[in-house]
């Protein structure tokens, strides 16, 4: 069981070695539906009691116990009968993650099975980590061994839970790490939802811890933790940094997934529609609650005002409503902490800017913490909404006179995760490409992200890579073993 009813909100507990735990403090945080601003649930809220339980639990079966032994093919199997499970239960899961993060319920199904389809991906990876033969100059036989870096801990974002689970849960079980995954305190609740599986699937206690709990108190202790070999995280630069120096005391291997203020790039030669939904789509989708939001939309000033005014009409039509309504096109930020901390860059906005449409609260909703999809236009790359991750529905609009011009302004941010370009010429398309400075480049499209590609960022928006065999690596040691096969002695004494 891994809830007790309380009045008619359940209580969640954390899922260590196998079993429902209470917090050792016994304290509960509560979530809510950001639609309706109601306590959906309490989840059990884990201090460094409880980390010290998920950690020595994750220890014991990283360094003992069936998981060590458990081959390759083995852990691909647990991976595959892992996303059956899932994908078996897309409804259930899918309405979960739209009540909790109030994105649209279509969306919603989009991610669970992008989810599932990451644990098949890696359920079909485990069996091929290959190491090499090096040709060392003597007689000897070197070679190297790919083996799990350890206990990895995991700590993901809200704004798309169970997928980001997966990213990260998928690849390490595939290399025979052991975890504790930390949702965010947002939205703990698919990921809880997932734990009812583990045991069904085959995976022996302590293989996947779920922990919940905040960020400076779980999240924190668990960076810091003597057991934890690796810390992944995905979420704000902000914190990335945080968890940098943290890990540095005891020398983790770190991966970081932090923010964007990614540009998407518009010539005059572009499809013309096309190029307007992609402006939108890359900015608006899931809310704009994206790591890879085309925030910073730079258009050539030969169309700049056209641009504007067909983004604009467009934008008229995105229908915002109750995420479980299957029309709806964009629901509430995840919370009233964010739906502030937007609403305060609306206002920023309007000091520095033009606003096309938008910029405040929608009038048709007297609860749920709505924001209306705004374009803001005539901004400067210097001006704070052109320069901060907003991680709203909020778009800056900029203008620029040719390709050098878009290049550099493109390139003037701290943060490098994703760019896109529009534009029906080759030529052009590829010097853009080159010329950017950022993890992933489209072409004429903005978002499309697939578990078969590498996907991470540059300069501030973190290192290393996730998906692909790419994430792979991020859990995997080299060792190098080293035969000889000269049998005189070595004779230096
Ligand atoms: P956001 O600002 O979008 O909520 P955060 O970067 O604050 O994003 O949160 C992402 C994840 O990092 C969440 O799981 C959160 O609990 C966790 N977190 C926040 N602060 C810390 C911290 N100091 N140490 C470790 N994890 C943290």
């Amino acid at each position: 069981m891994s809830s007790s009813s309380k009045a008619s909100v359940q209580t969640y507990k954390n899922f260590i070695n196998g079993q429902w735990v209470t917090a050792a403090s016994g304290a509960t945080f509560p979530v809510y539906d950001p639609s309706t601003e109601e306590v959906i649930a309490q989840v059990a809220s884990a201090s460094a009691p409880d980390v010290d339980q998920a950690v020595a639990a994750a220890r014991a079966a990283f360094d003992s116990g069936p998981w060590p032994a458990t081959t390759a093919q083995d852990r691909g199997k647990v991976l595959y009968k892992l996303a059956e499970k899932i994908r078996a239960n897309t409804a259930h899961l899918a309405d979960i993650e739209c009540r909790n993060t109030g994105k649209p319920i279509v969306e919603a199904e989009y991610d669970i099975a992008d989810a599932a389809t990451c644990f098949e991906y890696y359920a079909g990876l485990a069996n091929k980590v290959m190491g090499h033969v090096n040709p060392v100059p003597a007689n000897a036989l070197s070679f190297t061994l790919r083996e799990p870096m350890g206990v990895a801990a995991q700590i993901i974002p809200w704004n798309y839970p169970l997928l980001m689970a997966a990213w990260k849960l998928a690849p390490a079980i595939a290399a025979g790490c052991t975890c504790i995954l930390k949702p965010a305190e947002q939205t703990p609740l698919t990921a809880i939802q997932i734990a009812n599986y583990f045991e069904e699937v085959g995976l022996p206690p302590g293989v996947v811890n779920i922990l919940n709990g905040l960020g400076e108190t779980a999240g924190a202790a668990l960076v810091a933790h003597h057991g934890v070999d690796k810390v992944a995280f995905t979420g704000s630069a902000a914190v990335g940094k945080i968890i940098v120096k943290s890990a540095a005391d005891t020398l983790k291997r770190v991966t970081l997934e932090l923010g964007g203020k990614s540009p998407n790039i518009f010539f005059p030669d572009a499809d013309w529609e096309a190029a307007v939904d992609g402006a939108l789509f890359g900015v608006f989708i899931n809310q704009g609650e994206v790591c890879s939001a085309g925030s910073r939309i730079l258009v050539e000033k030969s169309i700049y005002s056209k641009f504007v005014e067909a983004m604009t009409e467009k934008t008229k039509r995105i229908k915002l409503g109750a995420p479980l309504e299957r029309e709806t096109k964009m629901g509430p930020l995840v919370s009233k902490e964010h739906y502030d901390r937007v609403s305060s860059y609306l206002e920023i906005g309007k000091k520095e800017a033009k606003v096309a449409i938008g910029g405040g609260r929608p009038k048709q909703f007297g609860k749920g913490y709505y924001v209306e999809p705004t374009i803001f236009y005539d901004v400067k790359n210097s001006d704070r909404i052109a320069r901060e991750e907003i991680f709203g529905p909020v778009a800056s609009v900029i203008p620029f006179d040719g390709e050098s011009e878009a290049i550099r302004i493109a390139n003037d941010t701290p943060y490098g995760l994703a760019a896109a370009v529009w534009t029906r010429d080759i030529y052009k398309a590829f010097r853009v490409v080159k010329s950017l400075r950022a993890g992933i480049v489209w072409v004429n499209h903005m978002q499309p992200t697939y578990v078969e590609a590498p996907w991470g960022g540059y300069k501030q928006s973190g290192f290393g890579r996730e998906l692909g065999p790419w994430g792979l690596e991020e859990y995997l040691e080299t060792k190098q073993v080293f035969v000889n096969l000269d049998e005189t002695p070595i004779g230096w004494y």
